[in-house]
């Protein structure tokens, strides 16, 4: 038996501090600015629904519904960040529900962009590019024009069929107005897929094995807006010219989606580079790769100095 009354008496010293804590809280509760007001603003709230409901009331409390001193998500004291509770009466009882506040939704919304941007080998300072750090100089002048232009038609709302082919030399920040381009069409939801073309060879190359290229392939099909970096330096291939970027491009020219270039060398000689391969001569392969890229790109040659140092 006595294991029983010492866990009894125990139970009873627990419990009579239980209701002293208990009427310290309710009285905590009923002091609260915030609180007070609700139960003014519901004067038809009976003692027994706030005294059921006190535990709502002092969750209320506790949490924190002074966002306009909120810095961050990250230093939200609430229970769930980035949410802020509610009182409010139904049926003539108390409910209690969390609405995320400001701070969230825009972080969400953020995560969401950074989402529309996939990239596959694209250096981090590519990837931050905005339009508004681009300089207008004269020797870059057309594409500027060229890239303000398709941002406007998106603005408008008229889905342009054609990206840009930038080409130029080395360093005079070809790639660069790809990532900012890549990062203001975020703002319309407009997804994009940037990938630096060797790599691309490498990757379809070694997914071979695990017959994941059709996936991948199907990704850059569908993306809306693809952008192929440095189109060229690539190890030249006739399968991956004619079976990966042929494909991806009839696909892309006839569902009228627009692909972005950059790339060392103009079309012409590009035709050039990709008619030679180790199987041979083939002008009329290359010819067809080259008529596929006028019908989703328009040309543009971006001249100034190199950038890089
Ligand atoms: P390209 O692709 O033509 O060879 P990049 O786009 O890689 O050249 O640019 C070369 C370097 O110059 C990169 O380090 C890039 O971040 C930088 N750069 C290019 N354009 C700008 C710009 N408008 N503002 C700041 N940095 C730039
Ligand atoms: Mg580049």
């Amino acid at each position: 038996m006595k294991p029983v009354q010492s866990t009894l008496k125990k139970w009873m010293k627990t419990n009579d501090r239980f209701k002293e804590n208990y009427e310290k809280m309710k009285r905590e509760v009923l002091n609260d600015s915030d609180i007070k007001q609700f139960l003014s603003l519901h004067p038809q709230l009976t003692e027994r629904t706030i005294d059921k409901n006190l535990m709502k009331l002092y969750e209320y409390k506790t949490q924190s519904k002074q966002c306009t001193k909120c810095k961050n998500l990250g230093s939200c004291p609430n229970m769930l960040k980035g949410y802020s509770p509610i009182l409010h009466v139904h049926q003539g009882d108390i409910h209690l529900s969390y609405e995320k506040c400001h701070t969230r939704r825009m972080y969400e919304k953020s995560q969401k962009q950074q989402k529309l941007i996939q990239s596959v080998y694209m250096p981090k300072e590519i990837l931050q590019a905005t339009i508004s750090d681009i300089d207008t100089d004269q020797q870059r002048g057309p594409a500027i024009k060229a890239m303000n232009t398709f941002l406007q038609q998106v603005k408008d709302g008229i889905p342009p069929k054609k990206g840009i082919y930038f080409f130029g030399p080395f360093g005079v920040g070809k790639t660069y107005f790809l990532g900012a381009i890549a990062n203001a069409l975020k703002a319309f939801n407009i997804s994009s897929m940037l990938i630096y073309m060797p790599e691309f060879v490498r990757e379809i190359k070694s997914s071979l094995r695990d017959d994941s290229v059709d996936e991948k392939i199907n990704l850059f099909k569908r993306t809306d807006v693809l952008m192929l970096d440095d189109i060229g330096a690539e190890m030249q291939s006739a399968w991956f010219r004619d079976e990966i970027l042929g494909s991806i491009l009839q696909y892309r020219m006839m569902e009228r989606l627009p692909v972005f270039f950059t790339s060392n060398y103009s079309l012409d000689q590009l035709e050039n580079l990709l008619s030679t391969t180790r199987d041979g001569i083939e002008r009329v392969k290359a010819g067809r790769i080259i008529e596929r890229i006028k019908q989703v790109s328009q040309e543009v040659f971006v001249d100034g100095y190199n950038r890089r140092k």
